[in-house]
């Protein structure tokens, strides 16, 4: 079965993946409230959809109680700081949002009798023991490293959007999102991809900690966000993995960015990041079971419309 929905609350809706969603929601004809205070983001990545006269946006702190304005038929809740360089500068606000934050998002959906959609993370694996990673496997995290603000918080949000589930019957799903990319993230953001671009097409060095020997799987945010609106479509409680199942390792991304920018960078290698995990690919065999979805865009496409999309961004 699936559902129909008029109005949609994003949480985190000013950040990367939340602008793309809001984007694709607008286009389905749902109307969308973006809420979200900024914290890691800037209204400009607003400026596109401002004129859509289906869209508002309503700065908030989701810590804080949801504005009574927010009535929606599904809430999607992705507001948290998400890169690495993000949550270790804002640790405690980090795990605000992933348990405050989260709580006042699930409390809207139970008062509206929305769907919620909780945006976690391939991250509540931590450095997994098993590859690819299924929703099954229950992670490998270390609890007090300097990561786990993140970590947990997202754990502690499946926990919250799960218990909500069983004790008031809310209609909740748990996404886990996977290594994402895209136009609109920041260059500056502590996150491989636009670190590589930035690093690219400015001939600069590009940096790749370690061994480079550790794989991600990279996934197309358009891709992304057609999946956790297919998984609000659907019934699924899940958690579904979200991601792209094909795995490089990250020298491997970092010498296709330097083959599709045609940049002359040296490729080096720095110190290796604390609690890196060192391989991560998702089993994504629930979602195209369930929810009939996969990802369409490849590496080398995705990713030269990423670099085509940072040379034109004016505040690289
Ligand atoms: P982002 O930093 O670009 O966006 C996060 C947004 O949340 C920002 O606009 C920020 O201002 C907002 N925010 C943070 N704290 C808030 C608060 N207390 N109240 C209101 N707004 C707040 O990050 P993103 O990459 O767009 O990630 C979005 C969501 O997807 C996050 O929940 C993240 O954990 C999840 N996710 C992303 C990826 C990825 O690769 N991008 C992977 C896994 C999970």
């Amino acid at each position: 079965m699936t559902r129909r929905y008029e109005r949609a609350v994003v949480t985190g809706g000013a950040g990367f993946v939340g602008a793309h969603l809001c984007e694709l929601l607008l286009e389905e004809d749902i109307e969308v409230v973006a809420v979200d205070n900024l914290a890691t983001s800037s209204a400009d990545s607003l400026d596109h959809l401002r004129r859509h006269e289906r869209f508002r946006f309503v700065r908030h702190d989701v810590t804080q109680p949801m504005p009574p304005s927010c009535e929606a038929d599904v809430v999607f809740h992705l507001a948290s700081a998400a890169s690495p360089r993000d949550y270790l500068a804002l640790p405690i606000e980090t795990l605000r949002a992933g348990s405050h934050g989260t709580e006042n998002a699930l409390e809207l959906a139970r008062r509206t009798g929305a769907r919620f959609v909780l945006a976690s993370t391939s991250e509540v694996y931590g450095d997994p023991l098993e590859h690819p990673q299924r929703e099954t496997y229950w992670g490998n995290v270390n609890p007090i490293g300097p990561r786990s603000v993140y970590d947990e918080a997202k754990r502690y949000g499946e926990a919250l959007t799960s218990a909500y589930r069983r004790e008031f019957g809310v209609d909740t799903a748990i996404a886990r999102i996977f290594n994402t990319y895209g136009p609109g993230m920041r260059a500056h953001d502590g996150r491989m991809i636009p670190a590589f671009l930035d690093q690219a097409l400015k001939n600069e060095p590009i940096t790749v900690t370690g061994s480079g020997e550790q794989t991600r799987s990279i996934c197309y945010v358009e891709d992304t966000v057609r999946g956790l609106l297919a998984l609000a479509r659907s019934g699924h409680p899940g958690p579904v993995n979200i991601g792209n199942p094909h795995e490089l390792t990250v020298r491997q991304v970092a010498e296709r960015i330097k083959d599709i920018t045609g940049s002359g960078s040296p490729i080096v290698a720095v110190d290796a990041v604390v609690d890196d995990p060192q391989r991560r690919c998702p089993d994504i065999t629930l979602a195209r079971d369930v929810l009939g979805w996969e990802p369409k865009v490849d590496a080398d496409d995705g990713l030269r419309r990423t670099a085509a999309w940072f040379r034109r961004a004016p505040s690289r």
